[in-house]
Order: structure tokens, then C-alpha cells, then sequence
């Protein structure tokens, strides 16, 4: 049966469901498989981007399965070396020929690059494409506060999205709290931490998962849900995409909640938006 996901309503009135799936590092050749078991799975939000090289693959995945579009949630995002006016109308117009869609859900300038400085250029830009109907929504990721206030200030569009590098030891509570004032909602991204550190076999994840009775990556998944967090891990392994939709069944209790809180360490796995040149 296909699980009932939530929604989290935007702050353009849209609505996005709150867990996906998300396909970086999928190999281009392997995508159309993947994402096709993902949404066999019941996922509904795929989170792609330009960068992944995968758009092709998710598109094939979306044309076979016959699902309504109007039932699939799709992202992808603006590559840093298309930052700009014309190379942002170009950069949507090619996503949407390999996604082979008329419009995407939401699009995202996929890193600030403050070195470049362009960012508000192509945030206007992004009006454009939105006001084009080629994208419903409108966002960023890895934006920290002064380039989010850069854009508001600048346009008329507050971001719906700020997609964050966000798990249990990095939580990101400064630009939540911004977020929550602003009405942007806030994507994790590397919501496991990518495999990069031991989560799971932290006490606060390992013990509370042996108590419910499930794997620590479902109480890491629900920790980011019931925090009010947008989710889409990643896995090429249908059983493991199974397991990280199969997450409305229990919940963590507030006391859980405050200890994988507490977890918090400034642990980032990925880049720094400020200093990162790629
Ligand atoms: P993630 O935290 O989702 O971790 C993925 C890793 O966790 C994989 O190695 C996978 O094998 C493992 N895993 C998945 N399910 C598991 C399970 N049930 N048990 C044990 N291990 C499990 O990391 P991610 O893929 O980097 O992040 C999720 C999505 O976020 C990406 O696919 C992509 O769509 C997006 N993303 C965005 C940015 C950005 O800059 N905006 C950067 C990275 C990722």
C-alpha cells in the first residue's frame, strides 16, 4: 500500500510532501531503475539536479510509470556556473528538455557562490522563470542568512525553500529559527550524513531504535519529520527506500526528541556555502 505522506504548506500557498527521495551520486545509468523502484516504493518527491547528470534517467522513470504529473513532486536545481540572467533561462529550459516536463515544482540555485556575486541576478531571474510557468516554486540551498537577506531585500519573492545540509549533528537551529520567521520552509540535505560519521550507532539513535523496534536510519528520518524538517534520503537499495518511507507507523517520543536534539556538534559533512568556489 502506498504510504500517505504529509504535506508542509509553502509560503506560495503550494504544498510539497514532507519526505522524498533524493538522487545525488546515482549513476546516470542506473537512475531510470532507481527511481523507478522509489516510486514503486510510493515516493512522490524526487529531488533532483543539472549537476547529478541524472535529470534523463528521472524523466524516463516519471514518462514509465503513467503516475499523473500532477501527483509527483519534482525538483531540480540551477548549477553554479549558470548563475546569470540568460545562462538561468537556458540552464531551467535544458532541465526541463532532459526531464521531459513542461514545468518543474520547485527550482533551487543550487549553491549562493558568494565569490561570484550574482545571486540576486539570478534570484530575479528565477521570478522570471516562475512567472513563466516553468517552475511552481521558487528557492535556494545553502543560502546562510545574509544571502537570504540579500534576496528579500532585493525582490520580490521570499525563497519557499532554504535546502540546508541538516542531520543530528549538524542542525542548522540559527537559519531554522530565520527560516520559520521568514515563512521558508527548510529541506535537509545529507539527512543520514551521508554515511559519513556514526550516526547510527550514537545512543541517543541506536538505543531509541532498539526501543520502537526500528533501524536507527527510520528514527534519524523521524527525528527530521517530527522537527518539521522536508526529507529526502537517498539509497539505491529497494529495500532501504522501503524502510525510509515506512516511517509513519510510530513516533519518538519528546524525551527521544530532546536527546537526538542534544546530539547537535557543528558536525558539517559537506562544503561551506561561504567558502566553497566549485
Ligand atoms: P543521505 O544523508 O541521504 O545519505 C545517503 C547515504 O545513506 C547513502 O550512502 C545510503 O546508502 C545510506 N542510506 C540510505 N538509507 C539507509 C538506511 N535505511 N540504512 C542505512 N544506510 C542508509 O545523503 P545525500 O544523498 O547526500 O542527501 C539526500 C539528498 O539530498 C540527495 O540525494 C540530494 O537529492 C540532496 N542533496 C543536496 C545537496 C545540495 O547541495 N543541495 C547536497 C547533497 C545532497
Amino acid at each position: 500500500m502506498t504510504p500517505s505522506i504529509p504535506t508542509v504548506k509553502l509560503n506560495d500557498g503550494h504544498d510539497i510532501p514532507q519526505l522524498g527521495f533524493g538522487v545525488f551520486k546515482v549513476d546516470p545509468d542506473e537512475t531510470e531503475r532507481i527511481v523507478s523502484d522509489a516510486l514503486e516504493a510510493g515516493y512522490r518527491h524526487l529531488d533532483t539536479a543539472a549537476i547529478y547528470g541524472n535529470e534523463e534517467g528521472v524523466g524516463r522513470a516519471i514518462a514509465k510509470s503513467g503516475i499523473p504529473r500532477d501527483e509527483l513532486f519534482i525538483t531540480t536545481k540551477l548549477w553554479n556556473s549558470d548563475q546569470g540572467t540568460q545562462s538561468a533561462f537556458d540552464a531551467i529550459d535544458l532541465s526541463l528538455e532532459k526531464l521531459g516536463l513542461d514545468s518543474v515544482n520547485l527550482y533551487l540555485i543550487h549553491w549562493p557562490r558568494p565569490d561570484l556575486d550574482r545571486y540576486l541576478e539570478t534570484w530575479l531571474a528565477m521570478e522570471q522563470i516562475r512567472d513563466a510557468g516553468k517552475a511552481t516554486s521558487i528557492g535556494v540551498s545553502n543560502f546562510h542568512r545574509s544571502h537570504l537577506e540579500k534576496i528579500i531585500a532585493g525582490s520580490s519573492t521570499v525563497p519557499a525553500i532554504d535546502q540546508l545540509e541538516l542531520h543530528p549533528t549538524f542542525q542548522q537551529r540559527e537559519l531554522r529559527a530565520f527560516g520559520a520567521e521568514h515563512g521558508i520552509a527548510i529541506e535537509a540535505w545529507g539527512p543520514l550524513g551521508q554515511g559519513k560519521y556514526d550516526l547510527f550507532g550514537m545512543p541517543a539513535i541506536a538505543e531509541t531504535a532498539a526501543a520502537i523496534g526500528v533501524t536507527p536510519a527510520q528514527v534519524v528520518i523521524r527525528w527530521h519529520l517530527q522537527s518539521g524538517i522536508i526529507v529526502f534520503p537517498k539509497s539505491n537499495s529497494s529495500d532501504r527506500m522501503r524502510a525510509n518511507i515506512d516511517v509513519f507507523g510510530f513516533e519518538l517520543s519528546p524525551e527521544q526528541m530532546a536527546a537526538i536534539d542534544a546530539l547537535d556538534a557543528g558536525n558539517r559533512v559537506g562544503s561551506d556555502p561561504e567558502t566553497a568556489t566549485f
